[in-house]
């Protein structure tokens, strides 16, 4: 690309210099209790892991482990809570509390942001323009609907669940955070939250400012720990509904549980989705669309565009458009802000990317990564494309959950839709066209709870988000995202 625009003789030099963004507004403490009854604990247990930075493998502290005690004491903390204090509150003051965290995140964005970027590998970039400012308006989302349940449910008697049990994972973990706390607390709900295991620091940052916010104690307890801790929290006798984000093995396991004790659940588990690009599409603004959703999150994404099926008449020509693009995406240090793509979020993440690629190749499907060079230090993986991959090839099916596209191609509409369905999961998909009834037709026919249309990864707090067949069920975001944390009943007679 260089070559095209260099007059001869003259030699651009068309590196970005690096713009760090400082860590210093960030304080990590060298350890972390557990956060219960409105205080930092120390666990039971007496355990705790060690917490590590992805871009450069330091320590950044040690995270205590909760057990079935400490879980069963966040459990109690959080029934007293929601029995004496916030389930009787009303929702005209609920609503400041939740108003309040909303403010205080974007107050203290940047911090959230770069505690985000150093715990996670994400680029910054991701973390100050996504993350954070999407948690902090499902707050204000909630907080407005805290005082008009009534509408959101007319006609019906609305009351919490009660103590609802949640556990995330690590590719969002202040975002998913905010997915799960503030609709459980605008319903009159308290919590006990399970952040993933290798991202933690900004949970426990968020309990900091739930201090300083003075939310009553109680109402939100975060037990950190691994799966042993999760399980215990599914395990617990006294949580009344159950929440869980993460992948679909774990989700089945939890939905067997949930079943056998008649606990309510919503599962938000992983994903497969197909850009679907017809010859009629603007294939630049495709380009663009392709790359960022599944380059620059590192392929963290569950919703991850991580297949692409282009019509065959212009599968070469975007291909080829494509790594011309991926040429130019920075991968690197992720508190550069000039960074596209960051580190993996784990040494274990990135031998689970290495070993599907390895299948990719040894099935016969045709690899490439732009040459770039990757820091000596920390977990990296080259953005790669597949090219000649059939439907029945792993990568084709499997979530790979890092930096790695499938392409495959499609004739007729009917073989798209065909193509894109023909998964386990069910989350998203992406239609680039210029025929808007091709839009219609192909958001009616294809199994994904979120169609975007010539955009991806949109999210707003007001449109529902989850999936279909093994990408989970019940929806985050929205009116639908409430309904899971009320109980409804009829009226009673004579009241409206
Ligand atoms: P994971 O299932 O391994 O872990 C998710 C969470 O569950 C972590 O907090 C983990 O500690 C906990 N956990 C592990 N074993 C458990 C058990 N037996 N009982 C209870 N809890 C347990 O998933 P992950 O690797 O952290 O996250 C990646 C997965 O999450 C991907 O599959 C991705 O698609 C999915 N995801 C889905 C969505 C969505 O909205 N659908 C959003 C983000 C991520």
């Amino acid at each position: 690309m260089a070559d095209a625009i260099e007059p001869a003789g003259v030699k651009f030099n068309l590196e970005y210099a690096p713009a760090l963004e400082s860590t210093s507004i960030v304080k990590i403490d060298a350890e972390y209790g557990l956060f219960i009854g409105g205080k930092f604990v120390e666990p039971k247990s007496g355990e705790t892991f060690a917490t590590v930075s992805p871009s450069t493998e330091e320590t950044l502290a040690r995270i205590s482990s909760a057990s079935a005690a400490d879980v069963d004491r966040a459990v109690k903390a959080a029934r007293k809570a929601q029995t004496e204090i916030w389930g009787p509150m009303s929702g005209r003051d609920r609503a400041k509390y939740l108003f309040r965290i909303a403010r205080q995140l974007q107050e203290r964005a940047r911090e959230f942001a770069v505690l985000e970027t150093i715990d996670g590998g994400k680029p910054i970039r991701e973390s100050r323009d996504v993350d954070v400012p999407l948690a902090a308006a499902h707050f204000f989302y909630h907080a407005g609907w805290a005082d008009k349940l009534e509408y959101a449910f007319p006609d019906r008697r609305i009351a919490p669940k009660g103590v609802v049990g949640q556990i995330i994972p690590w590719n969002f973990p202040l975002l998913m955070l905010a997915w799960k706390v503030a609709p459980a607390l605008a319903t009159g709900n308290t919590v006990v939250l399970k952040p993933a295991e290798t991202t933690s620091l900004t949970a426990l940052l968020f309990a900091q400012l739930l201090q300083d916010i003075d939310l009553p104690p109680g109402v939100v307890n975060i037990v950190t720990g691994a799966g042993a801790t999760g399980s215990a929290l599914v395990e617990h006798k006294d949580v009344d509904k159950l929440a869980f984000t993460g992948s679909t093995s774990v989700g089945k396991q939890i939905q067997r549980s949930a079943a056998a004790r008649g606990v309510p659940l919503t599962l938000e588990l992983g994903g497969k989705a197909a850009h679907i690009v017809f010859e009629d599409a603007a294939l630049d603004q495709a380009v663009e669309g392709v790359i960022n959703g599944i380059y620059f999150n590192q392929g963290h994404v569950c919703c991850a565009g991580s297949r692409l099926l282009v019509q065959e008449s212009i599968a070469e020509s975007f291909v080829d458009r494509l790594k011309n693009r991926l040429a130019t995406v920075r991968v690197g240090n992720p508190l550069d802000k000039n960074t596209d793509v960051g580190a993996i979020n784990s040494a274990e993440q990135l031998g689970r990317i290495t070993e599907l690629v390895a299948a990719g190749v040894a099935e016969g499907a045709e690899l490439y990564q732009p040459e770039c060079s990757l820091p000596d230090r920390g977990y990296w993986f080259r953005p790669t494309i597949f090219t000649n991959v059939q439907q029945s090839h792993r990568i084709a099916r499997e979530e790979i959950f890092g930096p790695v596209l499938s392409v495959l191609t499609f004739r007729t509409p009917e073989e798209a839709v065909a193509k894109a369905n023909d998964t386990q999961y069910g989350l998203s998909a992406g239609i680039w066209t210029e025929k808007g009834s091709k839009i219609l037709w192909m958001a009616n026919e294809l199994d994904a709870g979120v169609v975007w249309a010539n955009t991806f990864n949109q999210f707003d707090a007001a449109s529902p988000f989850g999936g279909y067949k093994e990408s989970g069920f019940g929806r985050e975001g929205g009116l639908q995202g409430l309904a899971p944390y009320v109980s409804l009943s009829s009226p009673k007679r004579g009241s409206r």
